[in-house]
């Protein structure tokens, strides 16, 4: 079984497992005082010499297991320990949909939570976070053991709380932006965050490599450009495909003909397009970017007034992010909305490096063997393939080609039309929302009643409850990528949750609560006669379960109601088995894939939504070869074994030459991308070194409280750097370049410049630091005389200040440079190696410049006092 590891691993960790079952059977019978003290218990052998976290993880895991069982009634399943004990050990441990990775990540959460030094565990959005973190709270209460939980709503105060948790539930960007405004703090007492210890990252195969195209950015404004970019919207109107312009749908492209650069130059009147000073040229690729690469409802859709990006991998919309570089605001342009100012770059980190901060790094998906490579590369963690539980018997068939698209949704639309009738729950997986839209329109016309889960507004927050059904007899479900939708599918139903829909809608159609006052036994009655099957309604089963919270705290009925839930609970659960005996009579869950997605990944998770735990289900890809994937990379030789057989529009093949040449097509996109993000991380990694020298020494001076000595240090180096000119300088210059440095030191007595001129360098730079010294020391009585401890604080100030404003303008210059060097590196230099020397450059200058405007502006401080 245990074939993906070497030999040795295997038998060590089965050893360690057969421990940990050994140990849960003593500690099972502890009392719930007991098992609570294990938890000290253990933190205190942590302390002694002789022992470590790897000593104790046999029971530590054991100690969660018995918690997990007494909060959930769940036991844990060998492969889940084998999971966790992967994810100890820094992996990636690919685990298959339902196979329970939410308790995984609690036990090796726990494990490490010992040590005191924080764990977080990421997942991709707020739902997934609060429901995740409102079961480790149950798991934990056994265990003394504080879980923190961060959401978009999460005020200041809030968030250091739970930062400073044992656990902390996060999404990702939360993590992020966090990150980013606490190096941005001015005071101590602003900083959220510990240091980055421990991350588990759930689905982390859409963070670390779907989500790593695009970095977080904080941005303030700056002015608005209207006039640019409405110009450059109606000039590039007047531009032609083909004849002004080519696309170059690979790399979502687009460049200038020698026509298109011509007509720009004309309507606009210039000279020569590309002067650097002319503004122009990024407007117009961006106008025409938005023209003809973004298309609405598929790249964004329109939310509020607003632009709202939808995620090309998962069909999810990305609130608040915005495209970078003026692009965002050439959309707004295009839809005739308000443009947004444009904006200045004030922090920004690419995921990639963000989780590159943690000490120790883990992550776990249902589908990540296919991305290993990248995996090791950059965040040089190992894939560790873990196996089902149960045996997954789950058919995948091959897939079924059409030649032309509409042939295949007309197939599509009359397969779904098959399962409804025989009452075989369907998932219908589309890669964006316009299809996922079409399709409910054929379906519309064969009056199948169907659920529609896609990345708008008004469907997302059902997600959670469409799932529930999905499983469920004569379910028909379409969908855009199921990547991350992190309910799993279970055949049937899901008893708890029907029974939480059915007591929600009572109260809510009675309007009162007053029912609950009922003896249990007539409320079961009532609800009893409610159908399940009737069930679909627009229900959101976050707000029922809000909702119903709420209630429990407000009324003293919550015990009866806990009974009232459990009973109900009971006899849906029977229902629900006979229904699933139904389903699984009947093939199990059916899921079709529409178009096989630029990655193999996302279609692997798609088909994943079937055959969980050992359940019977099949998967199929209905394509044509007017697909995008065909057309772009290549299906050529296809459409001409397609014509060689003489097939029409309406009979499909099923050939392995094709599903081949269809994976190797794939294979070649996957690897196009990788480029891109290798690439995008070799040119972060610059920026990146240059980050982690600027935010080191900000905290430094953040947290010291005697900052003088970096004043002078700065004052020092500058006087140095000012000496080293004037040594290559003529008689003449030297003159003007020691008159520099006086004035920097505020020192206008009349200084006799000829003699300081006759001393060697040594002896000048020994005078100037003496002087700097002097200035300073005066600069500091006066102003102690005025206000004790002010100098201290005005020292911090400048210092953060001058840091931040010159790191600001320096990430917006390193954001050009790479543009530039993009658009010239046609040269014989290697760009990376160019954009690195330039780059170095502008590091140094940036530090130099912050170092010569601290010493100038602390020097010339002075006090107003207002009375
Ligand atoms: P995944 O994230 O791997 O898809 P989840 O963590 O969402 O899986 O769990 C899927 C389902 O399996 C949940 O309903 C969970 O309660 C159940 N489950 C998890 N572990 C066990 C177990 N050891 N025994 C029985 N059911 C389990």
């Amino acid at each position: 079984m245990l074939n993906f590891l070497s030999n040795n691993t295997v038998n060590k960790n089965k050893k360690i497992i057969k421990q940990i079952n050994q140990l849960y059977k003593t500690i099972n019978k502890y009392s719930n005082k007991e098992l609570k003290e294990q938890t000290s218990k253990l933190k205190n052998q942590l302390t002694n010499k002789e022992s470590n976290i790897n000593k104790i993880l046999p029971e530590a895991f054991a100690t969660i297991k018995v918690a997990i069982k007494r909060a959930t009634e769940l036991e844990l399943f060998d492969v889940q320990l084998l999971g966790a004990i992967a994810l100890h050990n820094s992996n990636i441990t690919e685990m298959k949909t339902g196979e329970g990775k939410t308790l995984v990540a609690i036990t090796v959460g726990y494990l490490n939570s010992l040590e005191n030094k924080g764990v977080h565990i990421i997942t991709v959005n707020d739902y997934l976070a609060e429901r995740d973190a409102r079961l480790a709270k149950n798991i934990f209460n056994y265990l003394n053991i504080e879980i923190g939980l961060i959401t978009q709503n999460t005020n200041h105060n809030n968030r250091k709380i739970n930062y400073a948790c044992h656990i902390t539930y996060i999404t990702n960007s939360e993590l992020g932006f966090d990150y980013l405004r606490d190096n941005m703090s001015t005071h101590q007492n602003d900083i959220v965050q510990r240091d980055f210890n421990y991350a588990i990252i759930d689905e982390v195969d859409s963070i670390l490599i779907d989500e790593a195209r695009t970095p977080l950015i904080i941005s303030g404004n700056s002015e608005v450009a209207d006039n640019l970019y409405n110009t450059a919207k109606e000039l590039t109107n007047e531009l032609n495909n083909k004849v002004h312009y080519k696309i170059d749908e690979k790399s979502k492209n687009i460049i200038l003909t020698e026509e298109g650069i011509l007509s720009c130059e004309k309507i606009l009147n210039l000279k020569n397009l590309y002067n650097v000073n002319s503004p122009w040229i990024k407007y117009i690729i961006n106008a025409l970017k938005a023209k003809e690469l973004f298309i609405k409802n598929r790249d964004y859709i329109i939310k509020n007034n607003q632009v709202t990006i939808v995620d090309e991998f998962t069909g999810r919309i990305m609130e608040g992010r915005r495209w970078s570089d003026g692009l965002h605001q050439s959309i707004e342009a295009k839809e005739n909305m308000q443009i947004a100012a444009e904006n200045k770059t004030l922090a920004s980190i690419t995921y990639q490096n963000l989780f590159l901060l943690y000490k120790k790094l883990c992550g776990m998906t249902g589908t990540a063997k296919t991305e290993e490579n990248e995996f090791f590369k950059i965040y040089k963690l190992n894939v560790i393939e873990i196996p089902t539980n149960q045996k997954c018997i789950r058919k995948d068939l091959p897939d079924l080609v059409y030649r032309s698209e509409y042939s295949k949704w007309k197939a599509i639309a009359s397969e779904c039309f098959d399962m409804y009738k025989i009452g075989r729950p369907t998932l219908i997986g589309t890669t964006n929302v316009e299809k996922s839209e079409l399709l409910a329109k054929m379906l519309n016309r064969l009056r199948i009643p169907y659920n529609l889960l896609n990345a708008k507004p008004e469907n997302i927050s059902r997600e959670a409850e469409i799932i529930t059904q999905a499983g469920r007899k004569h379910s028909i479900t379409i969908s855009t990528n199921m990547a991350g939708r992190g309910t799993d599918i279970i055949l049937g139903g899901n008893p708890e949750k029907i029974a939480k829909i059915v007591i929600y809608n009572y109260i809510n159609k009675k309007s009162n609560l007053a029912f609950l006052n009922k003896k249990e036994d007539q409320i079961i009655q009532i609800l009893k006669t409610i159908k399940i099957s009737t069930l679909k309604e627009n229900i959101d089963i976050e707000i029922i379960d809000k909702d119903l919270n709420k209630i429990l705290n407000n009324h003293k009925l919550s015990k009866s109601f806990y009974n009232v839930l459990q009973q109900l609970t009971n006899i849906y659960k029977k229902l629900c088995r006979e229904e699933r005996k139904e389903v699984l009579e009947l093939g199990g869950l059916y899921v079709i894939g529409t178009e096989r997605h630029e990655s193999r990944r996302i279609d692997n998770q798609l088909r994943g939504r079937s055959g969980r735990q050992g359940d019977k289900g099949t998967t199929r890809f209905f394509i044509s070869l007017q697909d995008n994937l065909f057309r772009i990379f290549g299906g050529e030789t296809i459409e001409n074994i397609m014509k060689k057989l003489n097939i029409d529009d309406e009979t499909p093949i099923e050939s392995i030459i094709l599903s081949r040449s269809l994976s190797s097509a794939q294979k070649k996109v996957e690897s196009y991308f990788y480029d891109i993000r290798k690439q995008l991380f070799e040119y972060d990694e610059v920026i990146n070194n240059q980050r982690i020298a600027i935010y080191t020494e900000r905290k430094k001076i953040l947290n010291s409280t005697f900052t003088k000595d970096c004043i002078i240090e700065y004052g020092e180096y500058t006087i140095n750097e000012i000496i080293n000119i004037y040594q290559k300088e003529t008689e003449e210059q030297k003159i003007k370049v020691i008159q520099q440095a006086l004035k920097l030191l505020n020192i206008n007595d009349n200084l006799d410049i000829k003699s300081l001129t006759s001393m060697n360098t040594n002896e000048i730079k020994y005078f100037l630091h003496e002087q700097l010294r002097i200035k300073y020391d005066l600069k500091e009585v006066y102003l102690e005389q005025l206000r004790p401890g002010l100098i201290r604080q005005l020292e911090k100030y400048y210092l953060l200040k001058q840091i931040d404003n010159a790191w600001q303008d320096h990430i917006n210059k390193m954001s050009l440079l790479k543009e530039y060097i993009g658009w010239r590196s046609y040269g014989q230099q290697d760009p990376l190696i160019e954009y690195k020397n330039e780059a170095f450059n502008l590091f140094i200058n940036m530090v130099t410049y912050i170092r010569q405007s601290v010493t100038y502006l602390v020097l010339r401080s002075r006090l107003i006092i207002n009375k």
